[in-house]
């Protein structure tokens, strides 16, 4: 560590540029600062710091004085001391790091009082209630945060405190009880704790800020971070600011509030406000606000500055922002804002509105939104029209139509979705505690809590469907019901649908219609049209965008005329992989079954002859559904037991005719010839190029039938694009061998029916030892699609049937990844023998094509990546192709 690092900023001197090392919020308390909005003073501890003590156990040696430099320079502004016992400086402590995480410690106001200020602050607010009421917060707060104390405890004494009074609300606890109440928490610290509740002012601040770096490996906080794929290791600022108080009265109040809604992107006053009250009381959804627009007759000066600041910070981050503020006597404080979370559609119509309003350009508009909101806004709504029980409205905090069994605890909501089960969360509010149960859920319903509540927030940022607030339905989580205004019981395990879109909560299963997105790309909503939905408008220009800047193609893997259809329909430009084996699943599946195991020539010829015609007609249809756009065919890739029976069924079969002397000569043949090709590893197998090797005859099937049926298209005037690859080569011989014979037969056909058809042949790349001779494989081919599925099966060693099932979670759960490399490319393993064979194939072949037809080319991350290695093109599941469009649009950009 060297000795000149600055562990410390003031406000004054950060920017919302710096949030790797002040965090979110500090850099923007530190944007806001320099903006000349009125954020009460205070300084941040930087990530670093936080960093030392997490792998060192203690802070760095210069930290000290460095806080107290700035601590100093604080007091001299506030003209007081902190915990002075006439006029205490008060601090908020509290935690910021660069991603918003829920699960880490959050705020500890009121830090500086004590027994000898409290009566200073008494007489400095002239509220002695006040004062008490403020003391009774911090030994509360920074108990259960801080010392670690069971905070029930302290809920308990506060109950039985207004119980003993006869009192219903903590407004209603005077001084005098709020006093007793200090008396009895300090007793609680001390039982705990085995020590007093620390009176020395800055002890209380370094412990508070101890406790925040703490924070940041609690159990949940470290989930949140997988789920969220958060680094591990970026730690967490520390931002000290002067207390301003939002329960002085009535003048008085605490609130938040969007630049836009953040549910549907319209610009207004949205946002929730808290009378009387301090900040956490609004988060924590514990007393109902008022919508944000009241303000205007509570305080009309205070609601214009604030209206005025608002614009000042969408002009200046050119976003939607989310903000908290809080009102002290009739004067507006700024505690805290950043570009806020939104719903998926609410990204799009925003990054487009934004760019109507001239604040953004396209390229910004394309890095405003991603493809797993894109994803999100093509999952399938409620029928509104079909017949349904509506038991209750709430609000609709987070989007989609979720549909599952009621549960009324995280535990059971993890345990059953564990079995299979689609759940809804049903709570009364939710709180960090929950976030298992969130991420188990379909969706989440709460029967308190606004747009701002914990559970809006969260569900908003893991894009699942959420209703909250829905005052009406009385959730009993203790009986594990929940009960309607009417008298309707929800018991747990009743099927329960929540409308996240529009806040309605139904008993029972609601059927669901196609998004308007889906219903846009299909083609039968039309983006031009007069009432065309907001959202596919904006889905439309950003597409368009997208279109325009992208460099890579965009494929479909697709083996049927249907697929094609759609793909095309979704903007594929092109089939990167059609696998043939898929041809002959169902019911044609003997018959690949009778090639296989057929004894003689004779058979062979005949079981081959069978399936020519199939195939020809196959390929004619998807060569005309793509006419004029490439096809990529990949010849028969069976890992073989797909296509024999199962050995043990077989095997029963047989044994049971014995023992009841049944003819079973058939089956018994058949149990033979599967046993001699039982394998022990299918995947490492007879397949792939292989089965084409020692089956002889069936690749030149497949090819004739690709010829032909190109040949048909020609003639029929068509514009057929074939390409043929060969599976899981891991030689240049293999493909030489395969090339020469394929050849062999496009020139038959060609002859044949005099025509020339420009078929090209390529190869995958789906071996590591085919990656790392991809120079020489190149010689041979025209093309290579990276087939990422089986090269990180083999790179890793992984069997992709068997491991997400078996160790996966285990592996998730000790952060070893991420995030599964069958879903995102593994760029430092798999991704780099992407790189090196991408390179070494062009140098031997500068024309050489590239796509990639695993999994991975439908996925966000790794379209980038692809984007980056200098791939031609990128081939998904039908479905996946906008998801793909839009993000080569965004690396692109
Ligand atoms: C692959 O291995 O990535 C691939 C596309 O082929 P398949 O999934 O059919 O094995
Ligand atoms: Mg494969």
């Amino acid at each position: 560590q060297l000795a000149s690092t600055k562990f410390v900023y003031d406000f004054t001197e950060g920017n919302k540029d710096l949030k790797d090392l002040l965090g979110g919020k500090g850099a923007n308390l530190a944007e806001m600062t320099n903006l000349g909005l009125p954020v009460p003073p205070g300084f941040t501890i930087t990530t670093e710091a936080c960093k030392v003590y997490l792998e060192s156990g203690s802070e760095p040696a210069a930290l000290r004085a460095e806080v107290s430099k700035h601590l100093d320079a604080l007091e001299r502004k506030m003209g007081k001391k902190l915990g002075q016992a006439d006029d205490p400086l008060l601090v908020s402590v509290r935690s910021g790091a660069k991603f918003s995480m829920p699960g880490m410690m959050d705020t500890v106001l009121n830090i500086g009082l004590s027994d000898a200020s409290v009566s200073g602050l008494a007489t400095q607010a002239g509220d002695e209630r006040f004062a008490w009421d403020s003391y009774r917060r911090l030994i509360q707060m920074f108990g259960k945060t801080v010392l670690d104390v069971d905070g029930e405890l302290f809920e308990e004494a506060l109950e039985e405190a207004k119980r003993a009074k006869g009192v219903t609300v903590d407004v209603d606890l005077d001084a005098g009880d709020l006093r007793a109440l200090v008396d009895q928490f300090k007793d609680i610290v001390a039982k705990e704790t085995g020590r007093d509740f620390p009176q020395e002012p800055r002890e209380q601040m370094d412990l508070a800020v101890r406790a925040v770096f703490d924070s940041w490996n609690t159990d949940r906080a470290k989930l949140y971070r997988r789920q969220e794929r958060i680094p591990g290791d970026l730690g967490t600022a520390v931002n000290v600011c002067s207390m301003v108080f939002g329960n002085l009265g009535p003048d008085s109040g605490t609130g938040v509030a969007f630049t836009r809604d953040p549910a549907s992107g319209h610009q207004g006053v949205y946002g929730d406000y808290l009378q009387n009250a301090q900040g956490e009381d609004v988060v924590a959804g514990i007393r109902n606000t008022v919508p944000l627009a009241d303000l205007e007759g509570i305080d009309k000066a205070s609601y214009d500055e604030l209206m005025q600041i608002m614009e000042t910070l969408e002009t200046h981050y050119k976003d939607l922002c989310d903000i908290e503020f809080t009102i002290e006597r009739g004067k507006l404080w700024m505690l805290q804002t950043r570009v806020g979370k939104r719903t998926a559609g609410a990204a799009f119509r925003i990054a487009t509105q934004l760019v109507d309003q001239g604040l953004i350009d396209e390229a910004e508009a394309l890095q405003r939104v991603n493809g797993a909101q894109l994803a999100q806004l093509m999952f399938p709504r409620f029928d509104l029209g079909a017949k349904s029980a509506m038991i209750g409205r709430g609000i609709a905090a987070s989007p989609g139509a979720a549909v599952g069994k009621a549960v009324f605890d995280s535990y059971t909501a993890v345990k059953w979705s564990r079995s299979g089960e689609k759940v809804i969360l049903i709570r009364r509010e939710t709180n960090p505690d929950d976030l298992n149960g969130m991420i188990a859920a379909e969706g989440i319903l709460t029967s308190r809590g606004g747009k701002t509540s914990h559970a809006a927030v969260v569900a908003r940022g893991m894009g699942k469907t959420c209703v909250c607030g829905a005052e009406e339905l009385e959730v009993d989580t203790k009986a594990r019901r929940m009960t309607t205004r009417e008298g309707t019981v929800i018991e747990e395990g009743d099927v329960v649908s929540i409308d996240g879109s529009t806040g309605k909560v139904y008993a029972g299963e609601v059927p669901v219609v196609p998004s308007p997105v889906v219903e846009y790309f299909e083609g039968r909503m039309h983006a031009g049209a007069e009432d065309a939905d907001e959202l596919v408008k904006a889905v439309h220009r950003i597409m368009a965008y997208a279109d325009r800047v992208r460099r890579l193609r965009v494929r479909a893997n697709a083996d049927n005329a249907e697929d094609a259809a759609r793909a095309r329909r979704f903007g594929a430009q092109g089939i990167g992989l059609c696998r043939t084996e898929h041809m002959f699943l169902g019911e044609r599946r003997e018959m690949v079954e009778r090639l296989i195991l057929a004894d003689t020539d004779a058979d062979k010829e005949a079981a081959l002859a069978e399936l020519l015609p199939l195939q020809q007609a196959d390929f004619t249809e998807l060569f005309e559904a793509m006419d004029g756009l490439p096809v990529t065919v990949r010849l028969l890739d069976p890992p073989l037991h797909e296509f024999l029976p199962d050995i043990t069924d077989l095997s029963v079969r047989v044994a049971l005719a014995e023992a009841r002397h049944e003819k079973h000569e058939n089956d018994l043949r058949l149990l033979q010839a599967v046993h001699k090709l039982h394998e022990q590893n299918p995947m490492l197998g007879l397949r792939g190029v292989r089965l084409g090797l020692v089956i002889p005859g069936l690749f030149a099937m497949q090819v004739r039938a690709i010829a032909e049926a190109a040949a048909e298209r020609k003639n029929n005037n068509g514009d057929p694009r074939a390409e043929i690859m060969i599976p899981l080569v891991g030689t240049v011989q293999e493909l030489e061998i395969v090339r020469e014979e394929a050849e062999q037969v496009i020139a038959e056909v060609e002859k044949e029916r005099g025509v020339s058809l420009k078929l090209t042949l390529g190869t995958m790349i789906e071996l590591p030892r085919a990656a790392l001779t991809a120079g020489q494989i190149a010689e041979s081919a025209d093309f290579f699609s990276f087939g990422t599925n089986d090269l990180t099966q083999t790179v890793w060693g992984f069997s992709r049937d068997d491991v997400e099932a078996s160790f996966f979670t285990a592996y998730l759960e000790k952060g070893i990844f991420g995030v599964s490399p069958f879903e995102t490319i593994d760029k430092d393993g798999v991704g780099s023998l992407v790189r090196s064979a991408a390179a070494a194939g062009r140098a031997t072949r500068p024309d050489l094509k590239l796509g990639v037809c695993g999994e991975h080319g439908g996925d966000p991350e790794s379209v980038h990546f692809f984007h980056e290695v200098g791939l031609d093109y990128v081939s998904c599941s039908p479905f996946r192709i906008p998801v793909a469009r839009l993000e080569a649009g965004r690396a692109a950009a």
